[in-house]
């Protein structure tokens, strides 16, 4: 069991373990037998303790021996206890079921163990991050001789990554010199600004930049939750006129409720105007790009100066997979770094690239790897197929929940989700508080039943009657009939609820 997955030999000592661990999710699945596992947290973090327990006594030899057990009864618990995206009842997040392929691509990944933050760890792997980089930028419209970018953790990572970049550029603009790195801005107040609908890691970026939550600006959305582009324009004008620094903005393409895509064009023309650096986080509408028929909405993409992508949600990608885009690479300059054990200047002058000036990570995983192997594979027209078979979902989920007597649906789709509420029948449960407990309640039942899993969330605004439940439709092997039956669950369940009320 001290067997390395390197070398020529390595192969030969993963087979057995991979047997052990397809027949160990195998034998979880089955056992589940449903999206998600009965019961409660407590039950299921008992049974996590008891198997483990267990096998701290039989394993007890201390002997590094050929037992295979720990491995098959932890892989059979974790196929058992997880929620499995597979499964057309499991439609909660942005949780993509992956491919096979790319499983199967990141196994060879981890048996290599590449690490991106030097040639001589990643050669390969780092020459087909570089390209893959390219594709990307080509994808969203960029130059890629000029654009640059890097493979991240997911939108979060590559969210702080846009407005590192922009709060450097707002500084060296301020200094009127090229600053060092990562000073706080003293003078100007800085503010970025983001939509209600906006993913919260805005808030946390800006904190962790030093400029603070407070320094980001919440502008209104419409009933589609997409930003208010004459609210933006006018917020802009309040903080110019008040003399403060127009940092960012971050349009979102595909927010994570119900993937509105905010006007690109407007908030490219504003950041113009104001000096603005635009980041458009298109960490789950990015993948809209893929397919011929949703791509015109992400129109406008290309005039960000930079972009977030998940291939870990529209990419049917194992996490992690984001990308984190930026239209010039002389806008890096602030993360460039010189480790004298990882890229020596007489190294890159003999021609050995290096990655590590485009990461905030060091040692970092081949995700690229995966990726590549999926274009490859499947070309953009078949990810674009998953993306229009998903997107077909929603819509049918959307005339389903029209067409039901006790759903009400919040707006059409717009790429692959559904967002709706159930209507108690009980006069005294209609009122807005007492609806949002029974919509709240009904999906833990939903949950506790095993039965599926599905989204909750809340528009934004004041005061009760703003909880809604959404359906985040990423399997593309998911049929219009499991559509309708998940529907169904959700409504009998809403009426369990009333009854028991
Ligand atoms: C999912 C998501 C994020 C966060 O991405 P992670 O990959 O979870 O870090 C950011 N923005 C949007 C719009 C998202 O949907």
């Amino acid at each position: 069991m001290t067997a390395l997955s390197g070398g020529a030999e390595g192969p030969r000592a993963l087979r057995p373990l991979l047997e052990t661990v397809l027949d160990a999710l195998a034998e979880g699945a089955a056992r589940r037998g449903g999206p998600l596992p009965v019961g409660t947290p407590k039950e299921l973090a008992d049974l996590v303790a008891q198997t483990l327990a267990d096998l701290d006594t039989s394993a007890g030899t201390g002997e590094p021996g050929a037992d295979a057990e720990p491995l098959h009864r932890l892989t059979a618990l974790l196929a058992q206890g997880s929620t499995d995206p597979a499964d057309p009842f499991c439609a909660a997040h942005l949780h993509c079921p992956p491919l096979s392929l790319a499983v199967a691509a990141d196994l060879a990944a981890s048996a290599l163990n590449p690490s991106q933050d030097s040639w001589d760890q990643a050669p390969a792997a780092t020459a087909l991050e570089t390209l893959l980089i390219r594709d990307l930028a080509d994808l969203v419209g960029y130059d890629p001789d000029t654009a640059t970018g890097v493979l991240t953790s997911g939108g979060t990572e590559s969210n702080l990554m846009g407005l590192m970049l922009a709060r450097d550029c707002a500084l060296t603009r301020a200094a009127g010199r090229p600053t060092e790195l990562h000073g706080l801005p003293s003078g100007p107040v800085p503010r970025i600004f983001a939509s209600a609908a906006a993913h919260f890691s805005v808030q946390r970026a800006a904190a962790l930049l030093g400029l603070g939550e407070q320094a980001v600006v919440t502008v209104p959305v419409d009933r589609d939750l997409r930003m208010d582009a004459d609210a933006l324009a006018a917020a802009l004008h309040r903080c110019t006129a008040a003399g403060e620094t127009p940092v960012a903005i971050v349009a979102t393409a595909g927010t994570t409720d119900t993937g509105a895509v905010d006007p690109l064009h407007r908030a490219a023309d504003l950041a113009a105007e104001h000096g603005a650096w635009l980041h458009v986080d298109a960490a789950y509408g990015g993948g809209a790009l893929l397919s011929d028929r949703l791509a015109p909405l992400l129109d406008g993409v290309s005039r960000a100066d930079s972009v977030s992508l998940d291939w870990h949600k529209l990419g049917w990608q194992p996490a992690a997979a984001g990308v984190f885009l930026a239209r010039h690479a002389e806008s890096y300059a602030p993360l460039a770094r010189r480790a004298v054990y990882l890229n020596p200047a007489d190294d890159e002058e003999a021609g050995y690239p290096s990655l590590l000036g485009l990461s905030l990570r060091t040692t970092r995983r081949p995700d690229a790897f995966k990726i590549a192997v999926t274009l490859r594979t499947l070309g953009r027209a078949g990810l674009g197929r998953l993306v229009d078979a998903c997107h077909a979902l929603a819509h049918h989920a959307a005339a389903t929940v029209d067409a039901h007597p006790l759903l009400e649906l919040h707006t059409a789709p717009v790429l692959t989700t559904a967002v709706f509420h159930y209507l108690p029948q009980r006069p005294e449960l209609r009122d807005p508080a007492a609806r949002d407990t029974v919509n709240a309640a009904l999906r833990r039942r939903l949950l506790r039943e095993g039965r599926a899993v599905v989204g909750r969330t809340e528009l934004p605004g004041q005061g009760p009657g703003r909880i809604r439940l959404k359906l985040t439709l990423l399997n593309p092997h998911t049929t219009p009939a499991d559509v309708e039956r998940l529907l169904h669950a959700v409504a009998a369940a809403g009426q369990a609820e009333e009854a028991e009320a």
